[in-house]
């Protein structure tokens, strides 16, 4: 499903250039916004949703990892990867100096589809989370 959201002004604090992002504000509990690591399109997901609610089964409690996880399980277009967090649209950079700034306009935004991690069985999908959970934290 499509959402329209608003968008806001962020300036990257890498390369300094002002882009749109969307947002959702503080409305929308258990819901996110992923941005490719490119910077150049975004997602939307529910913490709620059955795939959602899998992974945090099979997650340790308490982790704060989760919407990374379900980030980096995002079935891929065109190789993009996603992230939790704002990339600039000019140089990819996560390094944002400010966001949510002056609202100026919508988004057309789609829904995240985790097709491809879904269809795995379980004891697969519990060490993908695993390895991703890795991965985070050795960073
Ligand atoms: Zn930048």
């Amino acid at each position: 499903m499509n959402k329209e959201i608003s968008t806001y002004l962020a300036k990257c604090g890498n390369c300094k250039q002002i882009f749109a992002h969307p947002s959702l504000g503080d409305f929308a509990y258990g819901e996110i916004i992923f941005c490719s690591i490119d910077g150049q399109q975004y997602t939307h997901a529910s913490a709620f949703s059955e795939f959602a609610q899998k992974i945090s089964r099979l997650m340790p409690d308490n982790s704060s990892d989760f919407w990374d996880v379900i980030a980096s399980l995002v079935d891929s277009i065109e190789d993009r990867k996603y992230s939790p967090h704002i990339h600039c649209l000019f140089c990819s950079s996560d390094n944002i100096e400010f966001w949510e700034g002056e609202r100026i306009g919508v988004m057309n935004v789609s829904e995240a589809s985790f097709l491809a991690a879904a269809a795995l069985p379980e004891h697969e999908l519990k060490l993908l989370v695993a390895q991703i959970c890795e991965c985070i934290n050795n960073k």
